[in-house]
C-alpha cells in the first residue's frame, strides 16, 4: 500500500515507501534518497555512496496505533583528504538525529507529555495514544530541557526534590505555586545550592517546602525573610 506523504515528514527525500499492517502496529518501509549528506567531522557535502543500512525508528501514532519505520539509508565516503572521518552515516538536519531509534518529533511528543505529567503518568498516556515508552524514557527526555531561571512574578514558590533516577540520582525542583509552573531545576538537594538560587531570586516571599532539613537550613541562608 503507497502511503500518504503527510504521514511521514514531509521534509525527507523518500522513495518506495510502503505501509504494512501488523496489527494491531503499523510498518511503514521508506528508502532514503536524499542526493548528499554532509560529513559530521568536517561538513563537506557527499555524494560518494558506501553501502546502505536499515535504521528502526519510532513515528507518531497513525490513528492510535504504534507506528515503526523501517528506513534504508546509507554511508558516505568523506572526500575531504584533511578529514579524519573516512565514512559517515546519512544524516537528516533536524528530523532524525545520529544514534536516536526515533524520530525527532516523536522525542518532542514524550517531552511534552512528560513536562505535563511527570514519568509514571506520562507512560501512562503515551501507552494510550499508541507510542509505548518507560517512564525512564520519559524523564530521559525531560533532562534535555535547558530550563531558563528567570525572575517570578508571584514570589511564591514551592520547593521539592525530584528524581533524575529514583533512588539514585535526585535533584531540586522548583515550581512557581501562583501560575503553577516549573521555574527550575537544581543539579542536587544540599541547602547551598538551594540558597544560591534564593539570593539570585530576591522577589521570592513564601516558600512551601517538605521537612528535608537541608531545604529549611538554605532557605534560612537564601531568603531569611521568607515565610
Ligand atoms: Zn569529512
Amino acid at each position: 500500500m503507497v502511503i500518504p506523504s503527510f504521514i511521514i515528514p514531509s521534509e525527507l527525500q523518500l522513495s518506495k515507501a510502503v505501509l504494512v499492517n501488523q496489527d494491531p502496529s503499523l510498518l511503514i518501509a521508506a528508502v532514503s534518497v536524499q542526493k548528499r549528506s554532509a560529513c559530521p567531522c568536517c561538513g563537506k557535502q557527499s555524494k560518494s555512496v558506501h553501502g546502505f543500512y536499515d535504521r528502526s525508528l519510532a513515528d507518531l501514532p497513525v490513528s492510535g496505533r504504534e507506528t515503526k519505520v523501517i528506513l534504508r539509508v546509507r554511508k558516505f565516503f568523506c572526500k575531504n583528504r584533511k578529514c579524519s572521518r573516512k565514512v559517515f552515516t546519512e544524516r537528516f538536519v533536524d528530523q532524525i538525529k545520529p544514534y536516536k531509534r526515533c524520530f525527532s518529533r516523536s522525542a518532542d511528543l514524550v517531552r511534552s507529555v512528560g513536562t505535563e505529567l511527570g514519568g509514571n503518568k506520562g507512560a501512562a498516556l503515551c501507552k494510550v495514544i499508541g507510542y509505548p515508552v518507560s517512564s525512564s524514557t520519559v524523564l530521559r527526555t525531560l533532562k534535555g530541557i535547558g530550563v531558563t531561571a528567570r525572575a517570578l512574578t508571584s514570589g511564591t514558590i514551592g520547593v521539592d526534590d525530584w528524581a533524575y533516577k529514583k533512588g539514585r540520582n535526585y535533584g531540586t525542583i522548583i515550581v512557581d505555586l501562583i501560575n503553577k509552573e516549573v521555574i527550575d531545576l537544581l543539579p542536587d538537594r544540599e541547602a547551598d545550592t538551594l540558597a544560591d538560587w534564593l539570593k539570585g531570586h530576591p522577589e521570592v516571599h513564601t516558600v512551601s517546602r517538605d521537612r528535608a532539613s537541608a531545604y529549611a537550613l538554605g532557605i534560612r541562608k537564601g531568603a531569611p525573610d521568607a515565610i
